[in-house]
């Protein structure tokens, strides 16, 4: 039996802060990975805000960032464009990173801290003492291993079972998940100095995205609500279609082809328990309009880890002491999850004509700087019949 500190379950870029910031809090820290390696295979757009690298204490480096782009253009069904670009987003949108060189530099960074990185090794359940979380039994190259740990952040992902196993309400309903398909494009043509997204029937209760990888090749790719087409296999029809309809995009090559699901649901109710953390996708912490996780995964990951820091100096894994991660967490992101969950609730119930009038209302005033508080603003002071279809007035 091996013993640790803090086991993390997962080297995507949440379980990997996690386990950069717990070692440097002094904790001895195991990171285990199922996969044969860290990063592959990408599931992901592949796109950063700018402005939160500093957060997590990563500087934007040429090793992971492989485009910066000016800022986003959204485009309603109609064909009206509003333009946003990266000062007036705050910096919400700018980098398109590579996924896999992205999760590989947050596992070494991790490693440097002093984490041991296990890869090939699955969780396959808890260890409980008492009804206390202590550890995970893991398997490796068929072999089957117990690793204790005082403190487990359950770091595994959409499809998360750290959660379920510990007894928290992980389950996700139908209108709270999107599935998505993405290529990987070379030789298409457009304008590589914006990212582009798409609303309305295109992609139904999702968006259609194109993020430019460099000047020639970009991820196309779509998201579509599970409560609105038939099965998952329907997003490959609506990336075909628009495709078609783009035929400066359509002209080019599929290089890799991507599917996988975000949840766009609210984050869980209860992300800690006795001597476990949940973190990330795990934790339903995507944004639920954007379907962006990557920050909130690797911001819980940075609480996660200091919280595991806390408790091995208190010698306290209770759930009422790792209550801290989660007060620190919901401090951070909730209030901005739960809106966000409200705004694509009225999406899902929204037709082309809606949208279109709510796209040309906003790209009608004036913002310096563009969030979801600004906008409602400004279309209370001019179109609050508008706003009322938001009921968020
Ligand atoms: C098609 C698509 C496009 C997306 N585009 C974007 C985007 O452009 N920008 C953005 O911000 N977000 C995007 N996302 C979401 C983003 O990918 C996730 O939010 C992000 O990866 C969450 O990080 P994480 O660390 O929580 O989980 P993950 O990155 O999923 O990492 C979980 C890790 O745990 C491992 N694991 C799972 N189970 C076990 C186990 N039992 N034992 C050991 N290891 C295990 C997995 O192999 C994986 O490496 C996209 C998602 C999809 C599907």
């Amino acid at each position: 039996m091996d013993a640790y500190d803090v086991l993390v379950i997962g080297a995507g870029p949440g379980g990997s802060t996690a386990a950069r910031f717990a070692a440097r809090s002094g904790c001895r820290t195991v990171l285990i990975e199922k996969r044969a390696e860290i990063g592959v295979p990408i599931r992901c757009g592949e796109g950063i805000a700018k402005d939160w690298l500093q957060e997590i204490g990563i500087p934007p480096s040429p090793k992971f960032v492989q485009r910066e782009v000016q800022g986003a253009r959204v485009f309603a069904p109609d064909g009206t464009c509003l333009t946003v670009d990266a000062a007036m987003a705050g910096n919400e949108v700018g980098y398109t990173v590579d996924r896999g060189l992205f999760d590989r530099y947050l596992a070494a960074e991790a490693a440097r801290a002093g984490a041991e990185i296990r890869i090939r090794t699955s969780a396959v359940g808890l260890l409980t003492e008492g009804g206390r979380i202590v550890g995970a039994r893991c398997e490796h190259m068929g072999r089957t291993l117990d690793i204790r740990a005082h403190v487990v952040i359950g770091a595994d992902g959409f499809e998360s079972q750290v959660g379920r196993w510990a007894g928290l309400a992980t389950h996700l309903k139908m209108r709270d998940i999107d599935a998505c398909l993405e290529y990987t494009m070379v030789d298409v043509g457009g304008d590589p100095t914006y990212d582009d997204f798409y609303l309305g029937s295109c992609a139904p209760g999702g968006y259609a995205w194109v993020f430019w990888k460099g000047e020639d090749i970009a991820n196309v790719g779509l998201g579509v609500n599970l409560s609105l087409v038939r099965e998952r296999g329907d997003a490959k029809l609506y990336l075909d279609r628009f495709l078609a309809a783009h035929p400066a995009l359509a002209r080019g090559q599929v290089l890799q082809e991507i599917a996988g699901a975000v949840s766009v649901s609210l984050p869980l109710e209860r992300t800690t328990t006795d001597g476990l953390m949940l973190v990330g996708d795990a934790a339903r912490m995507i944004d639920p309009v954007t379907g962006g996780g990557i920050l909130n995964a690797c911001l819980a990951g940075k609480f996660a880890g200091e919280v595991a820091g806390e408790a091995l100096l208190a010698a306290d894994y209770s759930s009422t002491f790792l209550e801290r991660y989660e007060r620190r967490w919901r401090a951070r992101i909730e209030e901005q999850l739960c809106r966000n969950y409200m705004i694509k609730e009225r999406l899902l119930k929204m037709d082309d004509a809606t949208i279109s009038r709510i796209i040309r209302a906003i790209a009608d005033v004036p913002l310096e700087r563009v969030s979801a508080a600004t906008i409602f603003e400004r279309l209370r002071e001019r179109h609050p019949d508008i706003l009322a279809q938001f009921e968020l007035a």
